[in-house]
């Protein structure tokens, strides 16, 4: 496949996983919007605690993983994506099918990441 058509698959991949994303954190919002203020009968349900526990490191994850699908997106923009930010050389297609948000080759990722 050349190399155009691979970009143009792989930003679809990105654009749709940051939508996905944007569109999973938007429900947060409207969770836990009307909570506010209502802190009285919250503090003796453990359950409720640890669902909300649950969800914002859930949240934290999807925030983190929409930052590194953005600047993905903004390194296709600048004409540096899908170089290894380590060792400046191209990382496998393979691996950007899987990972689109990849910074760094397989032989630059550390062994236990892989
Ligand atoms: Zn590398």
């Amino acid at each position: 496949m050349e190399k155009s058509r691979k970009d143009a698959r792989l930003r679809a991949q990105l654009e749709a996983e940051r939508d996905e994303l944007r569109e999973a954190l938007s429900h947060y919002d409207e969770v836990e919007r009307p909570n506010i203020g209502l802190g009285n009968h919250m503090a003796d349900d453990g359950t409720e605690a640890f669902d909300q526990a649950a969800s914002l490191a859930l949240r934290r994850n999807q925030e983190r993983l929409l930052e590194q699908v953005e600047k993905a997106l903004a390194r296709m923009d600048a004409g540096t994506y899908g170089l290894c930010e380590r060792c400046g050389e191209p990382i496998d297609y393979a691996r950007l099918k899987a990972i689109p948000y990849a910074t760094l080759c397989i032989d630059c990722k550390p062994r236990a990441e892989r």
